[in-house]
């Protein structure tokens, strides 16, 4: 068996908890807690391969810069000597009226990071939010990063 290991990291009240509900439950209910960093896990199969997948929430943190978080996460796995998987998630999509940052913005940031962009709603959209879970599983298991 297959474990892969998923932390959705970012600011305080981004969606993160969310997502991870969402894709685990299909549910969207609206409160999180965020007093507490969680360690969810599931098991699934992808491509006929049973994995062990754990998503970590950590509890909310500060604003971190996304150009320094993705270059953390790069330089971490290189310590490690395993390939990266990253994923630039924009959520909260129904909210577009509401935009801040342009979807132009996050593909340019996600290129000059080396991550796949997704942009995406936990609240309207569960096959895209697990579409993009089920991806970045697949892309860590073909990148050799499961033990
Ligand atoms: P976290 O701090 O990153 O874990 O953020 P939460 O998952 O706790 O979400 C923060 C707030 O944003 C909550 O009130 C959620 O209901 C709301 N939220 C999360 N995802 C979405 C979304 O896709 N659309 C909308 N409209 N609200 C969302
Ligand atoms: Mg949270």
């Amino acid at each position: 068996m297959n474990d892969i290991k998923v932390a959705v990291l970012g600011s305080e009240g981004v969606g993160k908890s969310a997502l991870i509900v969402r894709f685990l439950t299909r549910r969207f209910i609206g409160e999180y807690a965020s007093s507490s960093e969680c360690i969810y896990r599931k098991r699934l199969s992808i491509d006929g391969r049973q994995l062990n997948l754990e998503l970590y929430d950590p509890c909310s943190q500060a604003k971190p810069s996304i150009v320094h978080l993705i270059r953390e996460l790069h330089l971490g796995a290189t310590k490690r000597d395993v390939d990266s998987v990253v994923f630039l998630v924009g959520n909260k999509q129904d909210l577009c009226h509401v935009r801040e940052v342009s979807r132009e913005e996050g593909q340019q940031l996600a290129a000059e990071g080396k991550c796949q962009f997704y942009e995406l709603s936990a609240a309207e959209h569960y096959q895209e939010v697990a579409l993009m879970f089920s991806k970045v599983v697949r892309n860590a298991s073909l990148n050799g990063k499961a033990k």
